[in-house]
């Protein structure tokens, strides 16, 4: 493996709430500040060389060393918290790709937009760049089970992680509203799945209470190993680009985790001095469950979590965002901003994306659709340099693609009207009728 010849130094947990900033341990099992319940964070890591480093990753692609073909742990630099890597899982997440589409930029009123692919990953979600350094530290801790509540692809990505590292997965689902693709996965990659007739927010408090209880290692988006690993999206994406910082990253926002991670490594990468400047993160959030984006217009107030969440793009179906704090800094301090759009809206954009023959899962079509009313509204240029995060695969979500093409989808506000329908067919065993339908 091409080494990196620093002096290392490994990082602790920092209380994210400004007025407290306590300091922790990195190997205390702790998921909230301990002195007053704020959020954690991995403290930054420090004595980076950009160019050095630029070179150093470069290399690693060319390594068949595990953990330098994972996109993750190659650039393991801005993960300083692992100073022990025999403990590192993984199953080669990352390395997604870069993908351009003329229809699609057309669509999003942009000259230059570009997908990040995250759907690309093994469990086809941004999830695995998380769960990789997740269940990572779960092993080093020595924890025998590990714990999620999901929405859906964090339990699939956990499920194949904890598999991997030896530890029994549990997974807590809200019962009823989890499309079959992810909770196959998390079935057939072995996890102990309870479906719980709660909403996710109420079996998240649960599943905090249980895993205090029961010793149980908790793997939700608050893991702050989680938010470390999803950092190396922002990183891959940079390196990808030869080192152009775009002008808007544009990203689906649930828990606000990812959002969070990616402001939190460009904010890094720019004080190390491999960035000059800020990407502007865009958030974009469902209509029906949008506290972030009503929180924006009113940061002042106290949030306003939205008690009965609704959309059809189940994986940003969250109405008590948890990482909404960390969200809001970084979306501040990159001069970027938090949009919503309609059901109608995320059903076309994805229609969209997948007729360019990328195709993602519901949420991640929502970076699309944000885009289109963003240019719309002339808060984003058509001249802007712009990278959306496809979040998620086309096939997590086969059902709501069918009742689209076949207009039988329907929202919680109503019908969706397929602009892009494309309904399959029957035809009678006859060339020549086939012959003149095709005509
Ligand atoms: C988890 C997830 C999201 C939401 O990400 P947050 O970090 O919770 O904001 C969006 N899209 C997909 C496909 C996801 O799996």
């Amino acid at each position: 493996m091409p080494q990196y010849n620093r002096g290392f130094v490994p990082s602790h947990l920092v209380c994210f709430n400004g007025n407290c900033r306590a300091q922790y341990p990195i190997t205390e099992v702790i998921y909230n500040c301990p002195r007053c319940g704020g959020l954690l964070e991995a403290s930054a890591p420090v004595g980076l060389d950009p160019e050095r480093l630029k070179r150093l990753w470069r290399e690693r692609r060319m390594s068949n060393a595990p953990l330098d073909q994972s996109g993750v742990w190659r650039y393991r630099e801005l993960l300083p918290f692992e100073d022990q890597l025999e403990h590192a899982v993984t199953l080669r997440e990352g390395n997604t790709p870069l993908l351009s589409s003329p229809r699609a930029s057309a669509y999003g009123g942009l000259r230059t937009l570009a997908f990040k692919h995250q759907g690309f990953n093994p469990t086809g979600s941004f999830k695995d760049n998380g769960m990789t350094c997740g269940a990572s530290q779960g092993r080093r801790l020595g924890m025998k089970r590990a714990a999620c509540v999901s929405t859906g692809n964090t339990s699939a990505s956990m499920a194949a992680y904890a598999a991997q590292a030896g530890m029994q997965a549990i997974i807590f689902l809200p019962h009823g509203n989890i499309s079959y693709g992810k909770l196959a996965q998390a079935l057939e990659y072995g996890a102990r799945t309870l479906q719980v007739e709660a909403n996710f927010d109420q079996i998240l408090k649960l599943v905090r209470v249980l895993a205090e209880q029961l010793g149980i290692y908790l793997l939700n988006s608050v893991n702050p190993f989680r938010i470390e690993g999803q950092k190396t999206i922002m990183a891959e994406m940079l390196d990808q680009r030869d080192w152009r910082v775009p002008d808007w990253v544009a990203v689906p926002g649930g828990n606000l985790g990812n959002v969070s991670a990616f402001g939190k490594a460009l904010r890094e990468l720019q004080s190390a001095g491999f960035i000059d400047r800020l990407p502007r993160l865009a958030v974009i959030q469902a209509e029906g469950s949008a506290p972030f984006e009503a929180f924006s217009h009113a940061p002042a107030a106290a949030f306003p979590t939205v008690e009965h969440p609704e959309t059809l793009a189940t994986a940003i179906k969250i109405g008590d965002p948890v990482s909404w704090p960390k969200a809001w800094h970084e979306v501040t301090n990159s001069g970027g901003l938090v949009e919503k759009v309609t059901e109608q809206e995320i059903a076309d954009a994805k229609a969209v994306i997948g007729a360019s023959g990328i195709g993602c899962e519901p949420a991640s079509a929502a970076t699309l659709a944000g885009i289109r009313k963003l240019t719309a509204a002339g808060r984003i240029p058509p001249d802007a340099d712009t990278v959306a995060i496809l979040t998620g695969n086309v096939l997590k979500d086969p059902d709501y693609i069918y009742r689209y093409h076949t207009g039988q989808l329907t929202a919680h506000s109503g019908a969706i009207r397929g602009a892009f329908e494309n309904a399959p067919m029957v035809v009678p065993n006859d060339p020549e009728r086939i012959a003149a339908l095709l005509a």
